[in-house]
């Protein structure tokens, strides 16, 4: 491709919008413009980098035995309906952006293919004969994020690799999910990825398998935790870990006693002179159901900890039914500022007995605050929490004294686990932390769509039983920004040699000179011919704009006919550590790995 023909547009200043390396350098580099918030167009030069990706992730996932199809974008309703998801996707994370059509159907556009591949299967899979089965797709997906940000890091429509297996049972998806733990390493060792997998949430399913596949680098918006001795690593939204010891209380006798203005646990602490991993502090939250009916929740647990959002909601989810519900939509701490509950409890002084009975003055709140305990708050003795009063805490408090030992179903891990804890599997190990940007992930889904959308087979015995499932993601959009997070310096993108656009650049320094422009002539034909991508910087520039925007756009490698050419000779200059070659041009074919 010649330069001087194409669409080559670049810019020197840091463009406005772009917070982190990679979205700059993509924007300054050419490679993807902004349509709208979380919107792309992906140029040519980028088009050409998401080309390679897929390819490499057809090569490994055909390798398996998967194969690809393409699945509809629009979605009608009614599948989700059948789902039970159309509620969380449209109104609780409301992610799908829905339309009507003519007929006033109500239809969303595809964010994940779950249940259009539900559809096909329990359509055309009838015996176990045909299984297991593995359909996968590359394709746009759309999701109405909140926060779109970061250039393709979290666009509202990206391109995503997405694959459904489905089996006869538990030990076929494994067996496929092993696989695809393979091919994904694979795929990102191939692209030039300094990558970890690790143990992810798998929202309210439990139980069944997930991991996420993260590219390593500050910007993440994933907090990984990790050991040094390799045994284990997990998101921080389902990490566990041994909590610090309390210390021993020094309040032998219970007594309730006036604090005044110790609303937070440090004030708390400071005032008694004590520990704060001797305090249980409870908190407030309220759960919306998919039916539009609200429940209090009180957790307690030990002052010194946090608490995970993503462990609470999931625990929330296993106990809707006991609500005669599906789902949680939506979970919010309350605090003071929610002043429009019509009620106010003594915030900041919450005791671990605040009345069973409280609740806002709103009908759709269903009776009976749902209390919750985590193990730290538990196993405390001689503590000191609210005595929901103003200004009051008690201070050597026990559970089955002062307040009810609470039910087992009751005692819950909810904790966030945090750099510094000790790992479970050897206390020796503390946690590390690293940032990590999620670019796939692999998940056993198990029988939860099957059965909701009736996707059953025929097995040896002659019963009809659900479909087992396997899902796998892969953001290849995200991936090629990722490529470019990891792999720049100062003056611009050092792409890998397998997702770079073009292996080569010819800069020409001055396109006037006949021998120059001769000797760039015959290498870019010579190296077409041996199969190798390349540039050719044939712009009426100087050499140092040129040079500079080979930098820029991070091609593997720059090759310039110039001063040696007397010789009989180009310098070819690696981009990733800048070393330089004189080299005959019928050398060059061959150092550049044709
Ligand atoms: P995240 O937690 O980052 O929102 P997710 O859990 O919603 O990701 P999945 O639904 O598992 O992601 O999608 C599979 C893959 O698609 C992700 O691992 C990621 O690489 C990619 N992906 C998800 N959302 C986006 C997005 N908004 N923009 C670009 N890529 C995305
Ligand atoms: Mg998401």
């Amino acid at each position: 491709m010649r330069l001087s023909k194409i669409l080559f547009v670049t810019q020197r200043q840091d463009p406005a919008e772009a917070e982190i390396p990679s979205h700059k350098l993509l924007l300054r580099a050419g490679y993807i413009r902004r349509i709208a918030s979380g919107v792309y167009a992906y140029l040519p030069l980028m088009w050409r980098v998401l080309q390679n990706i897929s390819q490499i992730v057809r090569e490994e996932m055909d390798a398996t035995g998967a194969q690809e199809c393409l699945l509809p974008q629009l979605q009608p309703a009614q599948l989700w309906q059948e789902s039970g998801r159309w509620d969380t996707y449209t109104r609780a994370e409301g992610i799908m952006f829905t339309l009507k059509d003519r007929q006033e159907h109500h239809l969303g556009l595809g964010p994940t293919h779950e249940e259009v591949i539900t559809d096909v299967a329990r359509g055309m899979i009838r015996s176990y004969r045909q299984l297991p089965l593995h359909l996968y797709q590359i394709q746009t997906k759309f999701r109405d994020e909140i926060r779109p940000r970061f250039g393709l890091m979290r666009g509202r429509e990206f391109i995503m690799k997405d694959g459904y297996s489905f089996h006869e049972d538990e030990p076929s998806l494994q067996q496929t999910y092993d696989q695809m733990y393979q091919a994904y390493s694979n795929i990102l060792r191939r692209c030039g990825l300094d990558f970890r997998a690790v143990q992810a949430d798998s929202g309210a399913i439990g139980g069944a398998a997930s991991q996420e596949f993260m590219i390593l680098a500050a910007a993440g918006e994933d907090e990984v935790l990790y050991t040094e001795d390799g045994q284990y690593a997990a998101n921080s939204e389902k990490a566990v870990s041994v909590p610090p010891l309390a210390v021993l209380s020094p309040f032998a006798a219970c007594t309730r006693q006036e604090t005044p203005q110790t609303t937070t646990v440090a004030a708390l602490a400071t005032y008694l002179g004590c520990s704060p991993t001797l305090i249980v502090k409870n908190i407030l939250y309220q759960v919306t159901f998919e039916d539009g009916r609200r429940l209090g929740v009180l957790v307690s647990i030990r002052g010194d900890q946090e608490v995970n959002q993503v462990k609470l909601f999931n625990a929330l989810t296993e106990r809707a039914p006991d609500y005669g519900a599906k789902q949680v939509l939506s979970l919010q701490v309350l605090d003071q500022t929610s002043a429009h509950l019509g009620c106010s409890p003594p915030w900041g002084y919450l005791g671990p007995d605040l009345g069973a009975d409280w609740r806002p003055h709103a009908p759709d709140y269903i009776a009976g605050l749902l209390r919750l305990v985590d193990p730290t708050a538990l196993n405390l003795k001689n503590f000191v929490t609210g005595a929901n009063q103003i200004d009051y805490h008690w201070v050597g408090a026990n559970w089955g004294q002062q307040f009810p030992l609470p039910e087992p179903t009751r005692v819950v891990d909810v904790r966030l686990a945090k750099a510094g804890d000790q790992a479970v599997h050897d206390p020796g190990q503390l946690l590390q932390s690293a940032r990590g940007i999620e670019v796939g992930h692999i998940f056993q889904l198990g029988r939860k769509y099957s059965k909701a959308l009736g996707a059953t087979y025929t097995n040896e015995k002659g019963e009809e039983v659900p479909l087992v499932m396997g899902c796998y993601g892969l953001g290849v959009s995200r991936l090629a920004q990722a490529a470019v997070e990891q792999s720049h310096d100062q003056d611009g993108i050092i792409w890998p040699l397998a997702i770079a656009p073009y292996r080569a650049i010819i800069s020409v320094p001055r396109i006037t000179d006949t021998a120059q422009m001769a000797a760039a002539e015959q290498l870019y034909a010579q190296l077409t011919a041996a199969g190798i991508s390349v540039l050719l910087d044939d712009r009426p520039e100087s050499a140092g704009v040129k040079f500079k925007d080979a930098d820029l756009i991070g091609i593997p490698f720059r090759i310039v006919p110039g001063r040696s050419l007397a010789q009989g000779k180009v310098e070819v200059v690696r981009r990733q550590d800048r070393t330089s070659q004189e080299l005959l041009l019928t050398e060059v074919a061959e150092a550049l790995g044709a």
